[in-house]
């Protein structure tokens, strides 16, 4: 007989991981399909490992998460077994900030600022290991959905262009499908979700396509460097430091933050993140050394690590967080289209991306009911 899931949510990453453990914990025996693009869990939140070098292992993506003080008991409850069995750290202190001067200031902020253990990516993981039955949970990677068709009261998700997967309700776990970008992004020529609609049928579908079309987001590259001189990284005394340039330097050099991660064979990575929001400025390694030397002039152990990094990889994100225009949450599920939406793009009045995320994905599943 043909499997027909209740649920298939497109995405694996905080988001849809966020909805299937607490849905899972909701509905102990509703049967959940992770349809993933990528090849693990993640999404934003990914590590790498370097193709050349074994070795080396490095979050590449969203390096921190911080949830302020108004975290909901919902979090709470998710997220205090991870920092109990420190799975997630606290890492506060080991953030600062650099000021206009060049100078290194210790960060204050009423924020918890967490990093996931041993890697970013091992966040999802935690979280779908905290449902109540995860064999109902299962994952389908490298598989991407261009199409979804809605008929005879079943949703029918097309993957990698050949097989359709059957489901009750379908979620969309990110903007993509929904938003103008996804037209260069997926080759297509009209929006996925506004072609499984027909205009006028559905409300709530076709509210938030329109306010989708508005939403902008910030842009990242990612810069990273590796410094393999043992000798020298001996004298660097992080595991990991995160430093935040001050928002003339943001103007500036488009630089946003560095990040120092010591890999296990003591050498160090750096991550040099450039936010932008419009064009790409045109940097090339040289200039970016360069104005990291000069930023760096009054602490000599950054500028022997500059001197020495070499540049080996660069990573582009055209869509790292979301900017403006977040939807409203009542646009989170349409009960005539069995459809649902979660993600950092919705309004959840609370602050970071990541906490606006998982808020949305919890909040959809209690909304829904599945028989
Ligand atoms: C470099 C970087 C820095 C960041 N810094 C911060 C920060 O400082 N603070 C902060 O709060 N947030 C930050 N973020 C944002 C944060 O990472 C996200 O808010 C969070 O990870 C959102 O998770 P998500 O599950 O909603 O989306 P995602 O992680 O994007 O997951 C969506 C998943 O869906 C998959 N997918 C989408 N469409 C399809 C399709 N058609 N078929 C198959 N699969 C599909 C994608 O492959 C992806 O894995 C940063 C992100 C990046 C990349």
């Amino acid at each position: 007989m043909k499997n027909i899931y209740d649920f298939v949510v497109i995405g694996a990453g905080i988001s849809a991981c966020t909805f299937a453990s607490s849905l899972n914990k909701r509905f102990s025996d509703a049967s959940i399909l992770l349809v993933e693009h990528g090849r693990k869990i993640g999404g934003r939140a990914t590590t790498r490992k370097s193709r050349k070098n074994k070795i080396l292992e490095f979050d590449h993506g969203l390096p921190s998460i911080t949830f302020s003080q108004y975290i909901s008991q919902d979090i709470m409850t998710l997220i205090l077994p991870l920092i109990d069995s420190k799975k997630l750290e606290d890492i506060s202190n080991k953030i600062l900030l650099m000021n206009k001067f060049g100078l290194l200031n210790s960060l204050s902020t009423n924020d918890k600022i967490y990093r996931s253990l041993p890697f970013m990516a091992n966040f999802c993981e935690s979280i779908i290991n905290q449902s109540t039955n995860p064999k109902k949970i299962n994952f389908l990677f490298q598989s991407l959905t261009k199409s979804i068709k809605r008929g005879n009261n079943l949703w029918k998700t097309q993957v990698n262009n050949e097989v359709f997967i059957e489901s009750k309700n379908l979620i969309l776990s990110s903007s993509l499908m929904a938003h103008p970008r996804s037209l260069e992004i997926l080759n297509t020529t009209s929006l996925p979700l506004r072609d499984a609609f027909i205009p006028g049928q559905d409300q709530v579908v076709d509210a938030l396509l329109r306010e989708t079309s508005k939403l902008n987001y910030i842009k990242r590259k990612i810069y990273i460097l590796h410094v393999s001189n043992l000798v020298l990284v001996q004298n660097f005394n992080n595991q990991y430091l995160q430093i935040l340039f001050s928002n003339v330097i943001i103007d500036n050099l488009n630089f946003e933050r560095i990040i120092f991660q010591r890999q296990s064979d003591g050498s160090i990575i750096i991550l040099l993140h450039c936010s932008y929001v419009n064009k790409k400025p045109e940097i090339n390694i040289d200039h970016i050394i360069k104005s990291l030397i000069l930023l760096f002039m009054n602490y000599q152990i950054f500028l022997d690590l500059f001197l020495h990094a070499k540049l080996i990889d660069e990573m582009d994100w055209r869509a790292s967080q979301p900017l403006n225009h977040l939807l409203p949450k009542e646009l989170q599920w349409s009960s005539i289209g069995k459809i649902g939406f979660c993600g950092d793009w919705f309004d959840m009045g609370s602050f970071g991306a990541v906490e606006t995320a998982m808020n949305s994905s919890i909040r959809l599943a209690k909304l829904l009911n599945w028989n």
